[in-house]
Order: C-alpha cells, then structure tokens, then sequence
C-alpha cells in the first residue's frame, strides 16, 4: 500500500531543472508565502488558498469554463470573454479541467506528499547520473512542514537527494521538523536593514537571521543568496551588511549566489487580474551585476551570478 502522508497545495512541479541546487532536479512548488516581497516572480504562490489564473490570449471564448462553474463565478454571453467573479470562485478548478486551451488555470492542486512523491520519483535515474534531487519551493515550503517532512522522508528511503528554498520567515520548530530530513539548503538574504526589510517585503528579518544561523549550525549543507534589486538592496551599505554577516557564521559560508532583477513574473500578475507592484523600477544598468559581485568578493565573500 502506498503510504500518502500529508498534503499541500501544488501550484507547478517542474522537472529537469538545472538551477534550483546541484545537478538535474524536479522542483515542486508549494502555495502560501508569509512575504510580500514586491519583486516576487511567483505571485501564483503568495495565497494559500486555490486561485484561478486567466490568459486571454489562449482563450476561445467557448463558454466551457462557465458551464462548468457551479458556484456562479463566470458568466458568458456568447462570443465574449466570460466575465469572472473572483469572490464568489471556490478554487475548484473544474472551469480549468474544462478549458480546452489552458486559457484558465488552476494555481493551486491539493496533492498528498505520496502522490507527488511517485511523480518526482519517475526521474531519479537523471537525479542519480547527475548528482542532482528535489527541491521544493514555493511560496514558502516550510509553512507546510508536515507535507515537506514525509515527501523528504520517502526521498531518504530511496536516496534521492533532498533541497529545501527558503525565505526562513517561518516559526523555528517548522524548520526543525524538517532539517533533519534535509541535504541541501537554498537560503535567501533579502536585506540585512531591518526596517527596509519590512518595506520592501512586509515584515521584519530577525526571524529570518535567526533561522539563517539555526541552518548554518545544523551542518546541513547551505547555499545563501541574494535578489540583487536595483535600487532597493544593491548598495554599498547593505552588500557590506550581507558579508559581514555570512563572515559571523563561519568560514564555510563566506560565498554567495546572486538572483539578478527580472520581470518573468509580470504575465502571471495579469492572469491573475492584479498589478505588478514594480512596474515602474528602471532595469539596472550596464555592468550592475558585475558591480555588485566586485563589491561581495572585496568582502572577503565568493560570489556567484544565477541565471
Ligand atoms: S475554480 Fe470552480 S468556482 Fe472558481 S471559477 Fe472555476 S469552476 Fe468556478
Ligand atoms: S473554456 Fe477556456 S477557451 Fe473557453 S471561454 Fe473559458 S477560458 Fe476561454
């Protein structure tokens, strides 16, 4: 009998990627985030609750999806755009199933950790050749550490290599419930400034520096990193903050991966019908990863560029 464990919300699993921990990974993303970072590329992920997305482009407009409601959330007239009424929406998802060109989508499937598992599971042979796993993602993982805990403990039972990304904006005995559990930590520094902190991400970071130093103590291996935003954590100030900091954890944490800026997120902001809350950020210039990078590595920090 195949043991199911505990269940999440789902908004993507994604396979074969190389960019979220060592080797070749399947990353699972996870609904719910406590931040509000107002960079964030996954507002798909910030509601814990189910949520319907919609690109007009890809849509027919058939109808299917609003005979499939049974809540009274869309309404068509033929030969238009069905009208959407998100607060009577339920997140079923049935207008989704019934899209026939992935015009309307659901961000956010409940799925048991044992389901997952045997999707995740189907690849380890490219795990085991490149060195690579799962990793989970969100959203925040760690605020459903019940569901991380038992995917990752039938991930230990056959060796799969296991990854956590975390924000660490989460109750200490949440990452405790998992760490032991953990191979590989991804752990995001966003601004070492306490109350630019909580402007730019809508909460304070002592939290998250405290977890910062309960992972760094665990042995677990951990990769710190840093959204490089122009404007907002890029200064000489905050950098010097950020190394100073890896160099008070020890000398096994002096490097550091940067994510620079980008505005991949902004179609899936439109599909769910809110704005992009930096619309307005000038894009960097020329040379300001390269900056940022020089500044890092005059701190005494190794540092390098993610995609
Ligand atoms: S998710 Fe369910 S309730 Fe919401 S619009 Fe689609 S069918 Fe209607
Ligand atoms: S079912 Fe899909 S394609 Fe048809 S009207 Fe609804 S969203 Fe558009």
């Amino acid at each position: 009998m195949m043991v199911t464990g505990s269940s999440a919300l789902i908004t993507n699993i994604q396979g074969y990627s190389v960019h979220d921990g060592p080797g070749i990974r399947t990353v699972v993303f996870l609904k719910g985030c406590g931040l509000r970072c107002l960079w964030c590329s996954n507002p798909e992920c910030i509601s814990p609750h189910p949520e319907i997305g919609f690109v007009k482009s890809l849509c027919a407009r058939c109808g299917r999806c609003a005979a499939a409601c049974t809540s009274g959330a869309l309404a068509y007239e033929e030969g238009n755009y069905p009208h959407f009424n998100r607060q009577k929406c339920s997140g079923c998802g049935a207008c989704a199933t019934a899209c026939p060109g992935k015009a309307r989508l659901l961000y956010g499937k409940a799925m048991a950790a044992g389901e997952v598992f045997a999707s995740i599971s189907q690849d380890k042979m490219f795990y085991d050749a490149s060195g690579g796993g799962l990793t989970v993602s969100g959203g925040e993982p760690l605020l459903q550490p019940e569901f991380v805990r038992d995917l990752f403990a039938m991930c230990r039972d056959v060796g799969i290599h296991t990854c956590i990304e975390t924000a660490g904006h989460v109750p200490a005995a949440a990452l405790q419930k998992v760490l032991s559990l953990t191979d590989y930590v991804l752990y995001d520094l966003k601004h070492m400034d306490d109350e630019k902190h909580k402007v730019y991400t809508g909460k304070h970071n002592a939290l998250i520096l405290d977890n910062a130093r309960a992972v760094a103590a665990s042995g677990v291996e951990v990769l710190f990193r840093m959204p490089l935003i122009p404007g907002i954590n890029d200064d000489v100030e905050n950098i010097r903050s950020t190394a100073w900091f890896l160099h008070s954890l020890g000398k096994r944490f002096l490097r550091i991966e940067l994510m620079p800026y980008h505005r991949l997120g902004t179609g899936k902001y439109e599909s769910l019908g809110r704005a992009y809350p930096l619309a307005d950020l000038a894009l960097p210039p020329a040379g300001h990863i390269e900056a940022a990078k020089s500044m890092f590595e005059d701190n005494g920090i190794r540092c390098t560029v993610s995609r």
